[in-house]
């Protein structure tokens, strides 16, 4: 069978007890959808935003809102087709307000998505957007986003990529170049690296 058939089959069968999910307090306050993630399910690069906004929220997928536009033209500009990668988010429900999601909430929607997540979709590099998620995936608290972008983290064997959110880039337009450059830096290691992970 197909890679990329398969491996949507097996995103699919890990995504259907959670449609209705209640294992974190996001469970019950007030989001409408679920959103687990979009792209291609065989993505060499995957990319892992904070949360669900209100658009996301609205529309059931991740990062279509004013940061995602800007995602998508900064994708654009280095040469990364948004259908050839994968993008998820930390966490799959939207919290209350856009509020930073807690550090509880963040590991248990990772133990129970992301990591099966990651395990499936075995991508080489993952890139972090803002310092949520990337404290997320390294569940640690004490990180610094303006020091670790333009670095690259080996995580189990994959490679983190760690860059600024979309959200920061329209607040402070003068790093676009920053996230650009950090882009095309996980484009080019996203195709020179061996597989990684289990
Ligand atoms: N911000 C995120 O972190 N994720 C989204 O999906 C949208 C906005």
């Amino acid at each position: 069978m197909d890679q990329k058939v398969f491996k949507q089959q097996l995103l699919k069968q890990i995504y259907s007890p959670y449609i209705n999910c209640n294992g974190c307090p996001l469970g019950c306050l007030g989001r409408n959808h679920v959103i687990f993630g979009e792209g291609n399910p065989d993505a060499k690069l995957m990319f892992i935003g904070e949360a669900p906004g209100r658009d996301e929220d609205i529309q059931g997928r991740p990062f279509v809102g004013r940061s995602g536009k800007l995602l998508d033209r900064s994708l654009e500009a280095v040469g990364i087709k948004r259908t050839d990668v994968y993008i998820t988010n930390i966490v799959k429900c939207r919290p209350p307000n856009n509020r930073t999601p807690t550090e509880i909430e963040s590991s248990i929607c990772k133990k129970l998505l992301l990591s099966k997540q990651i395990k499936i979709i075995r991508p080489h590099v993952i890139c972090t957007l803002g310092a949520a998620s990337l404290k997320g995936l390294l569940e640690k608290e004490n990180i610094k986003i303006t020091q670790m972008r333009g670095t690259t983290i080996d995580l189990d064997g994959y490679l983190v990529v760690p860059t600024y959110h979309p959200a920061y880039i329209l607040r402070n337009p003068k790093e676009l170049k920053t996230l650009i450059a950090d882009l095309e830096l996980a484009r080019r290691l996203s195709f020179s690296t061996d597989k990684g992970g289990g």
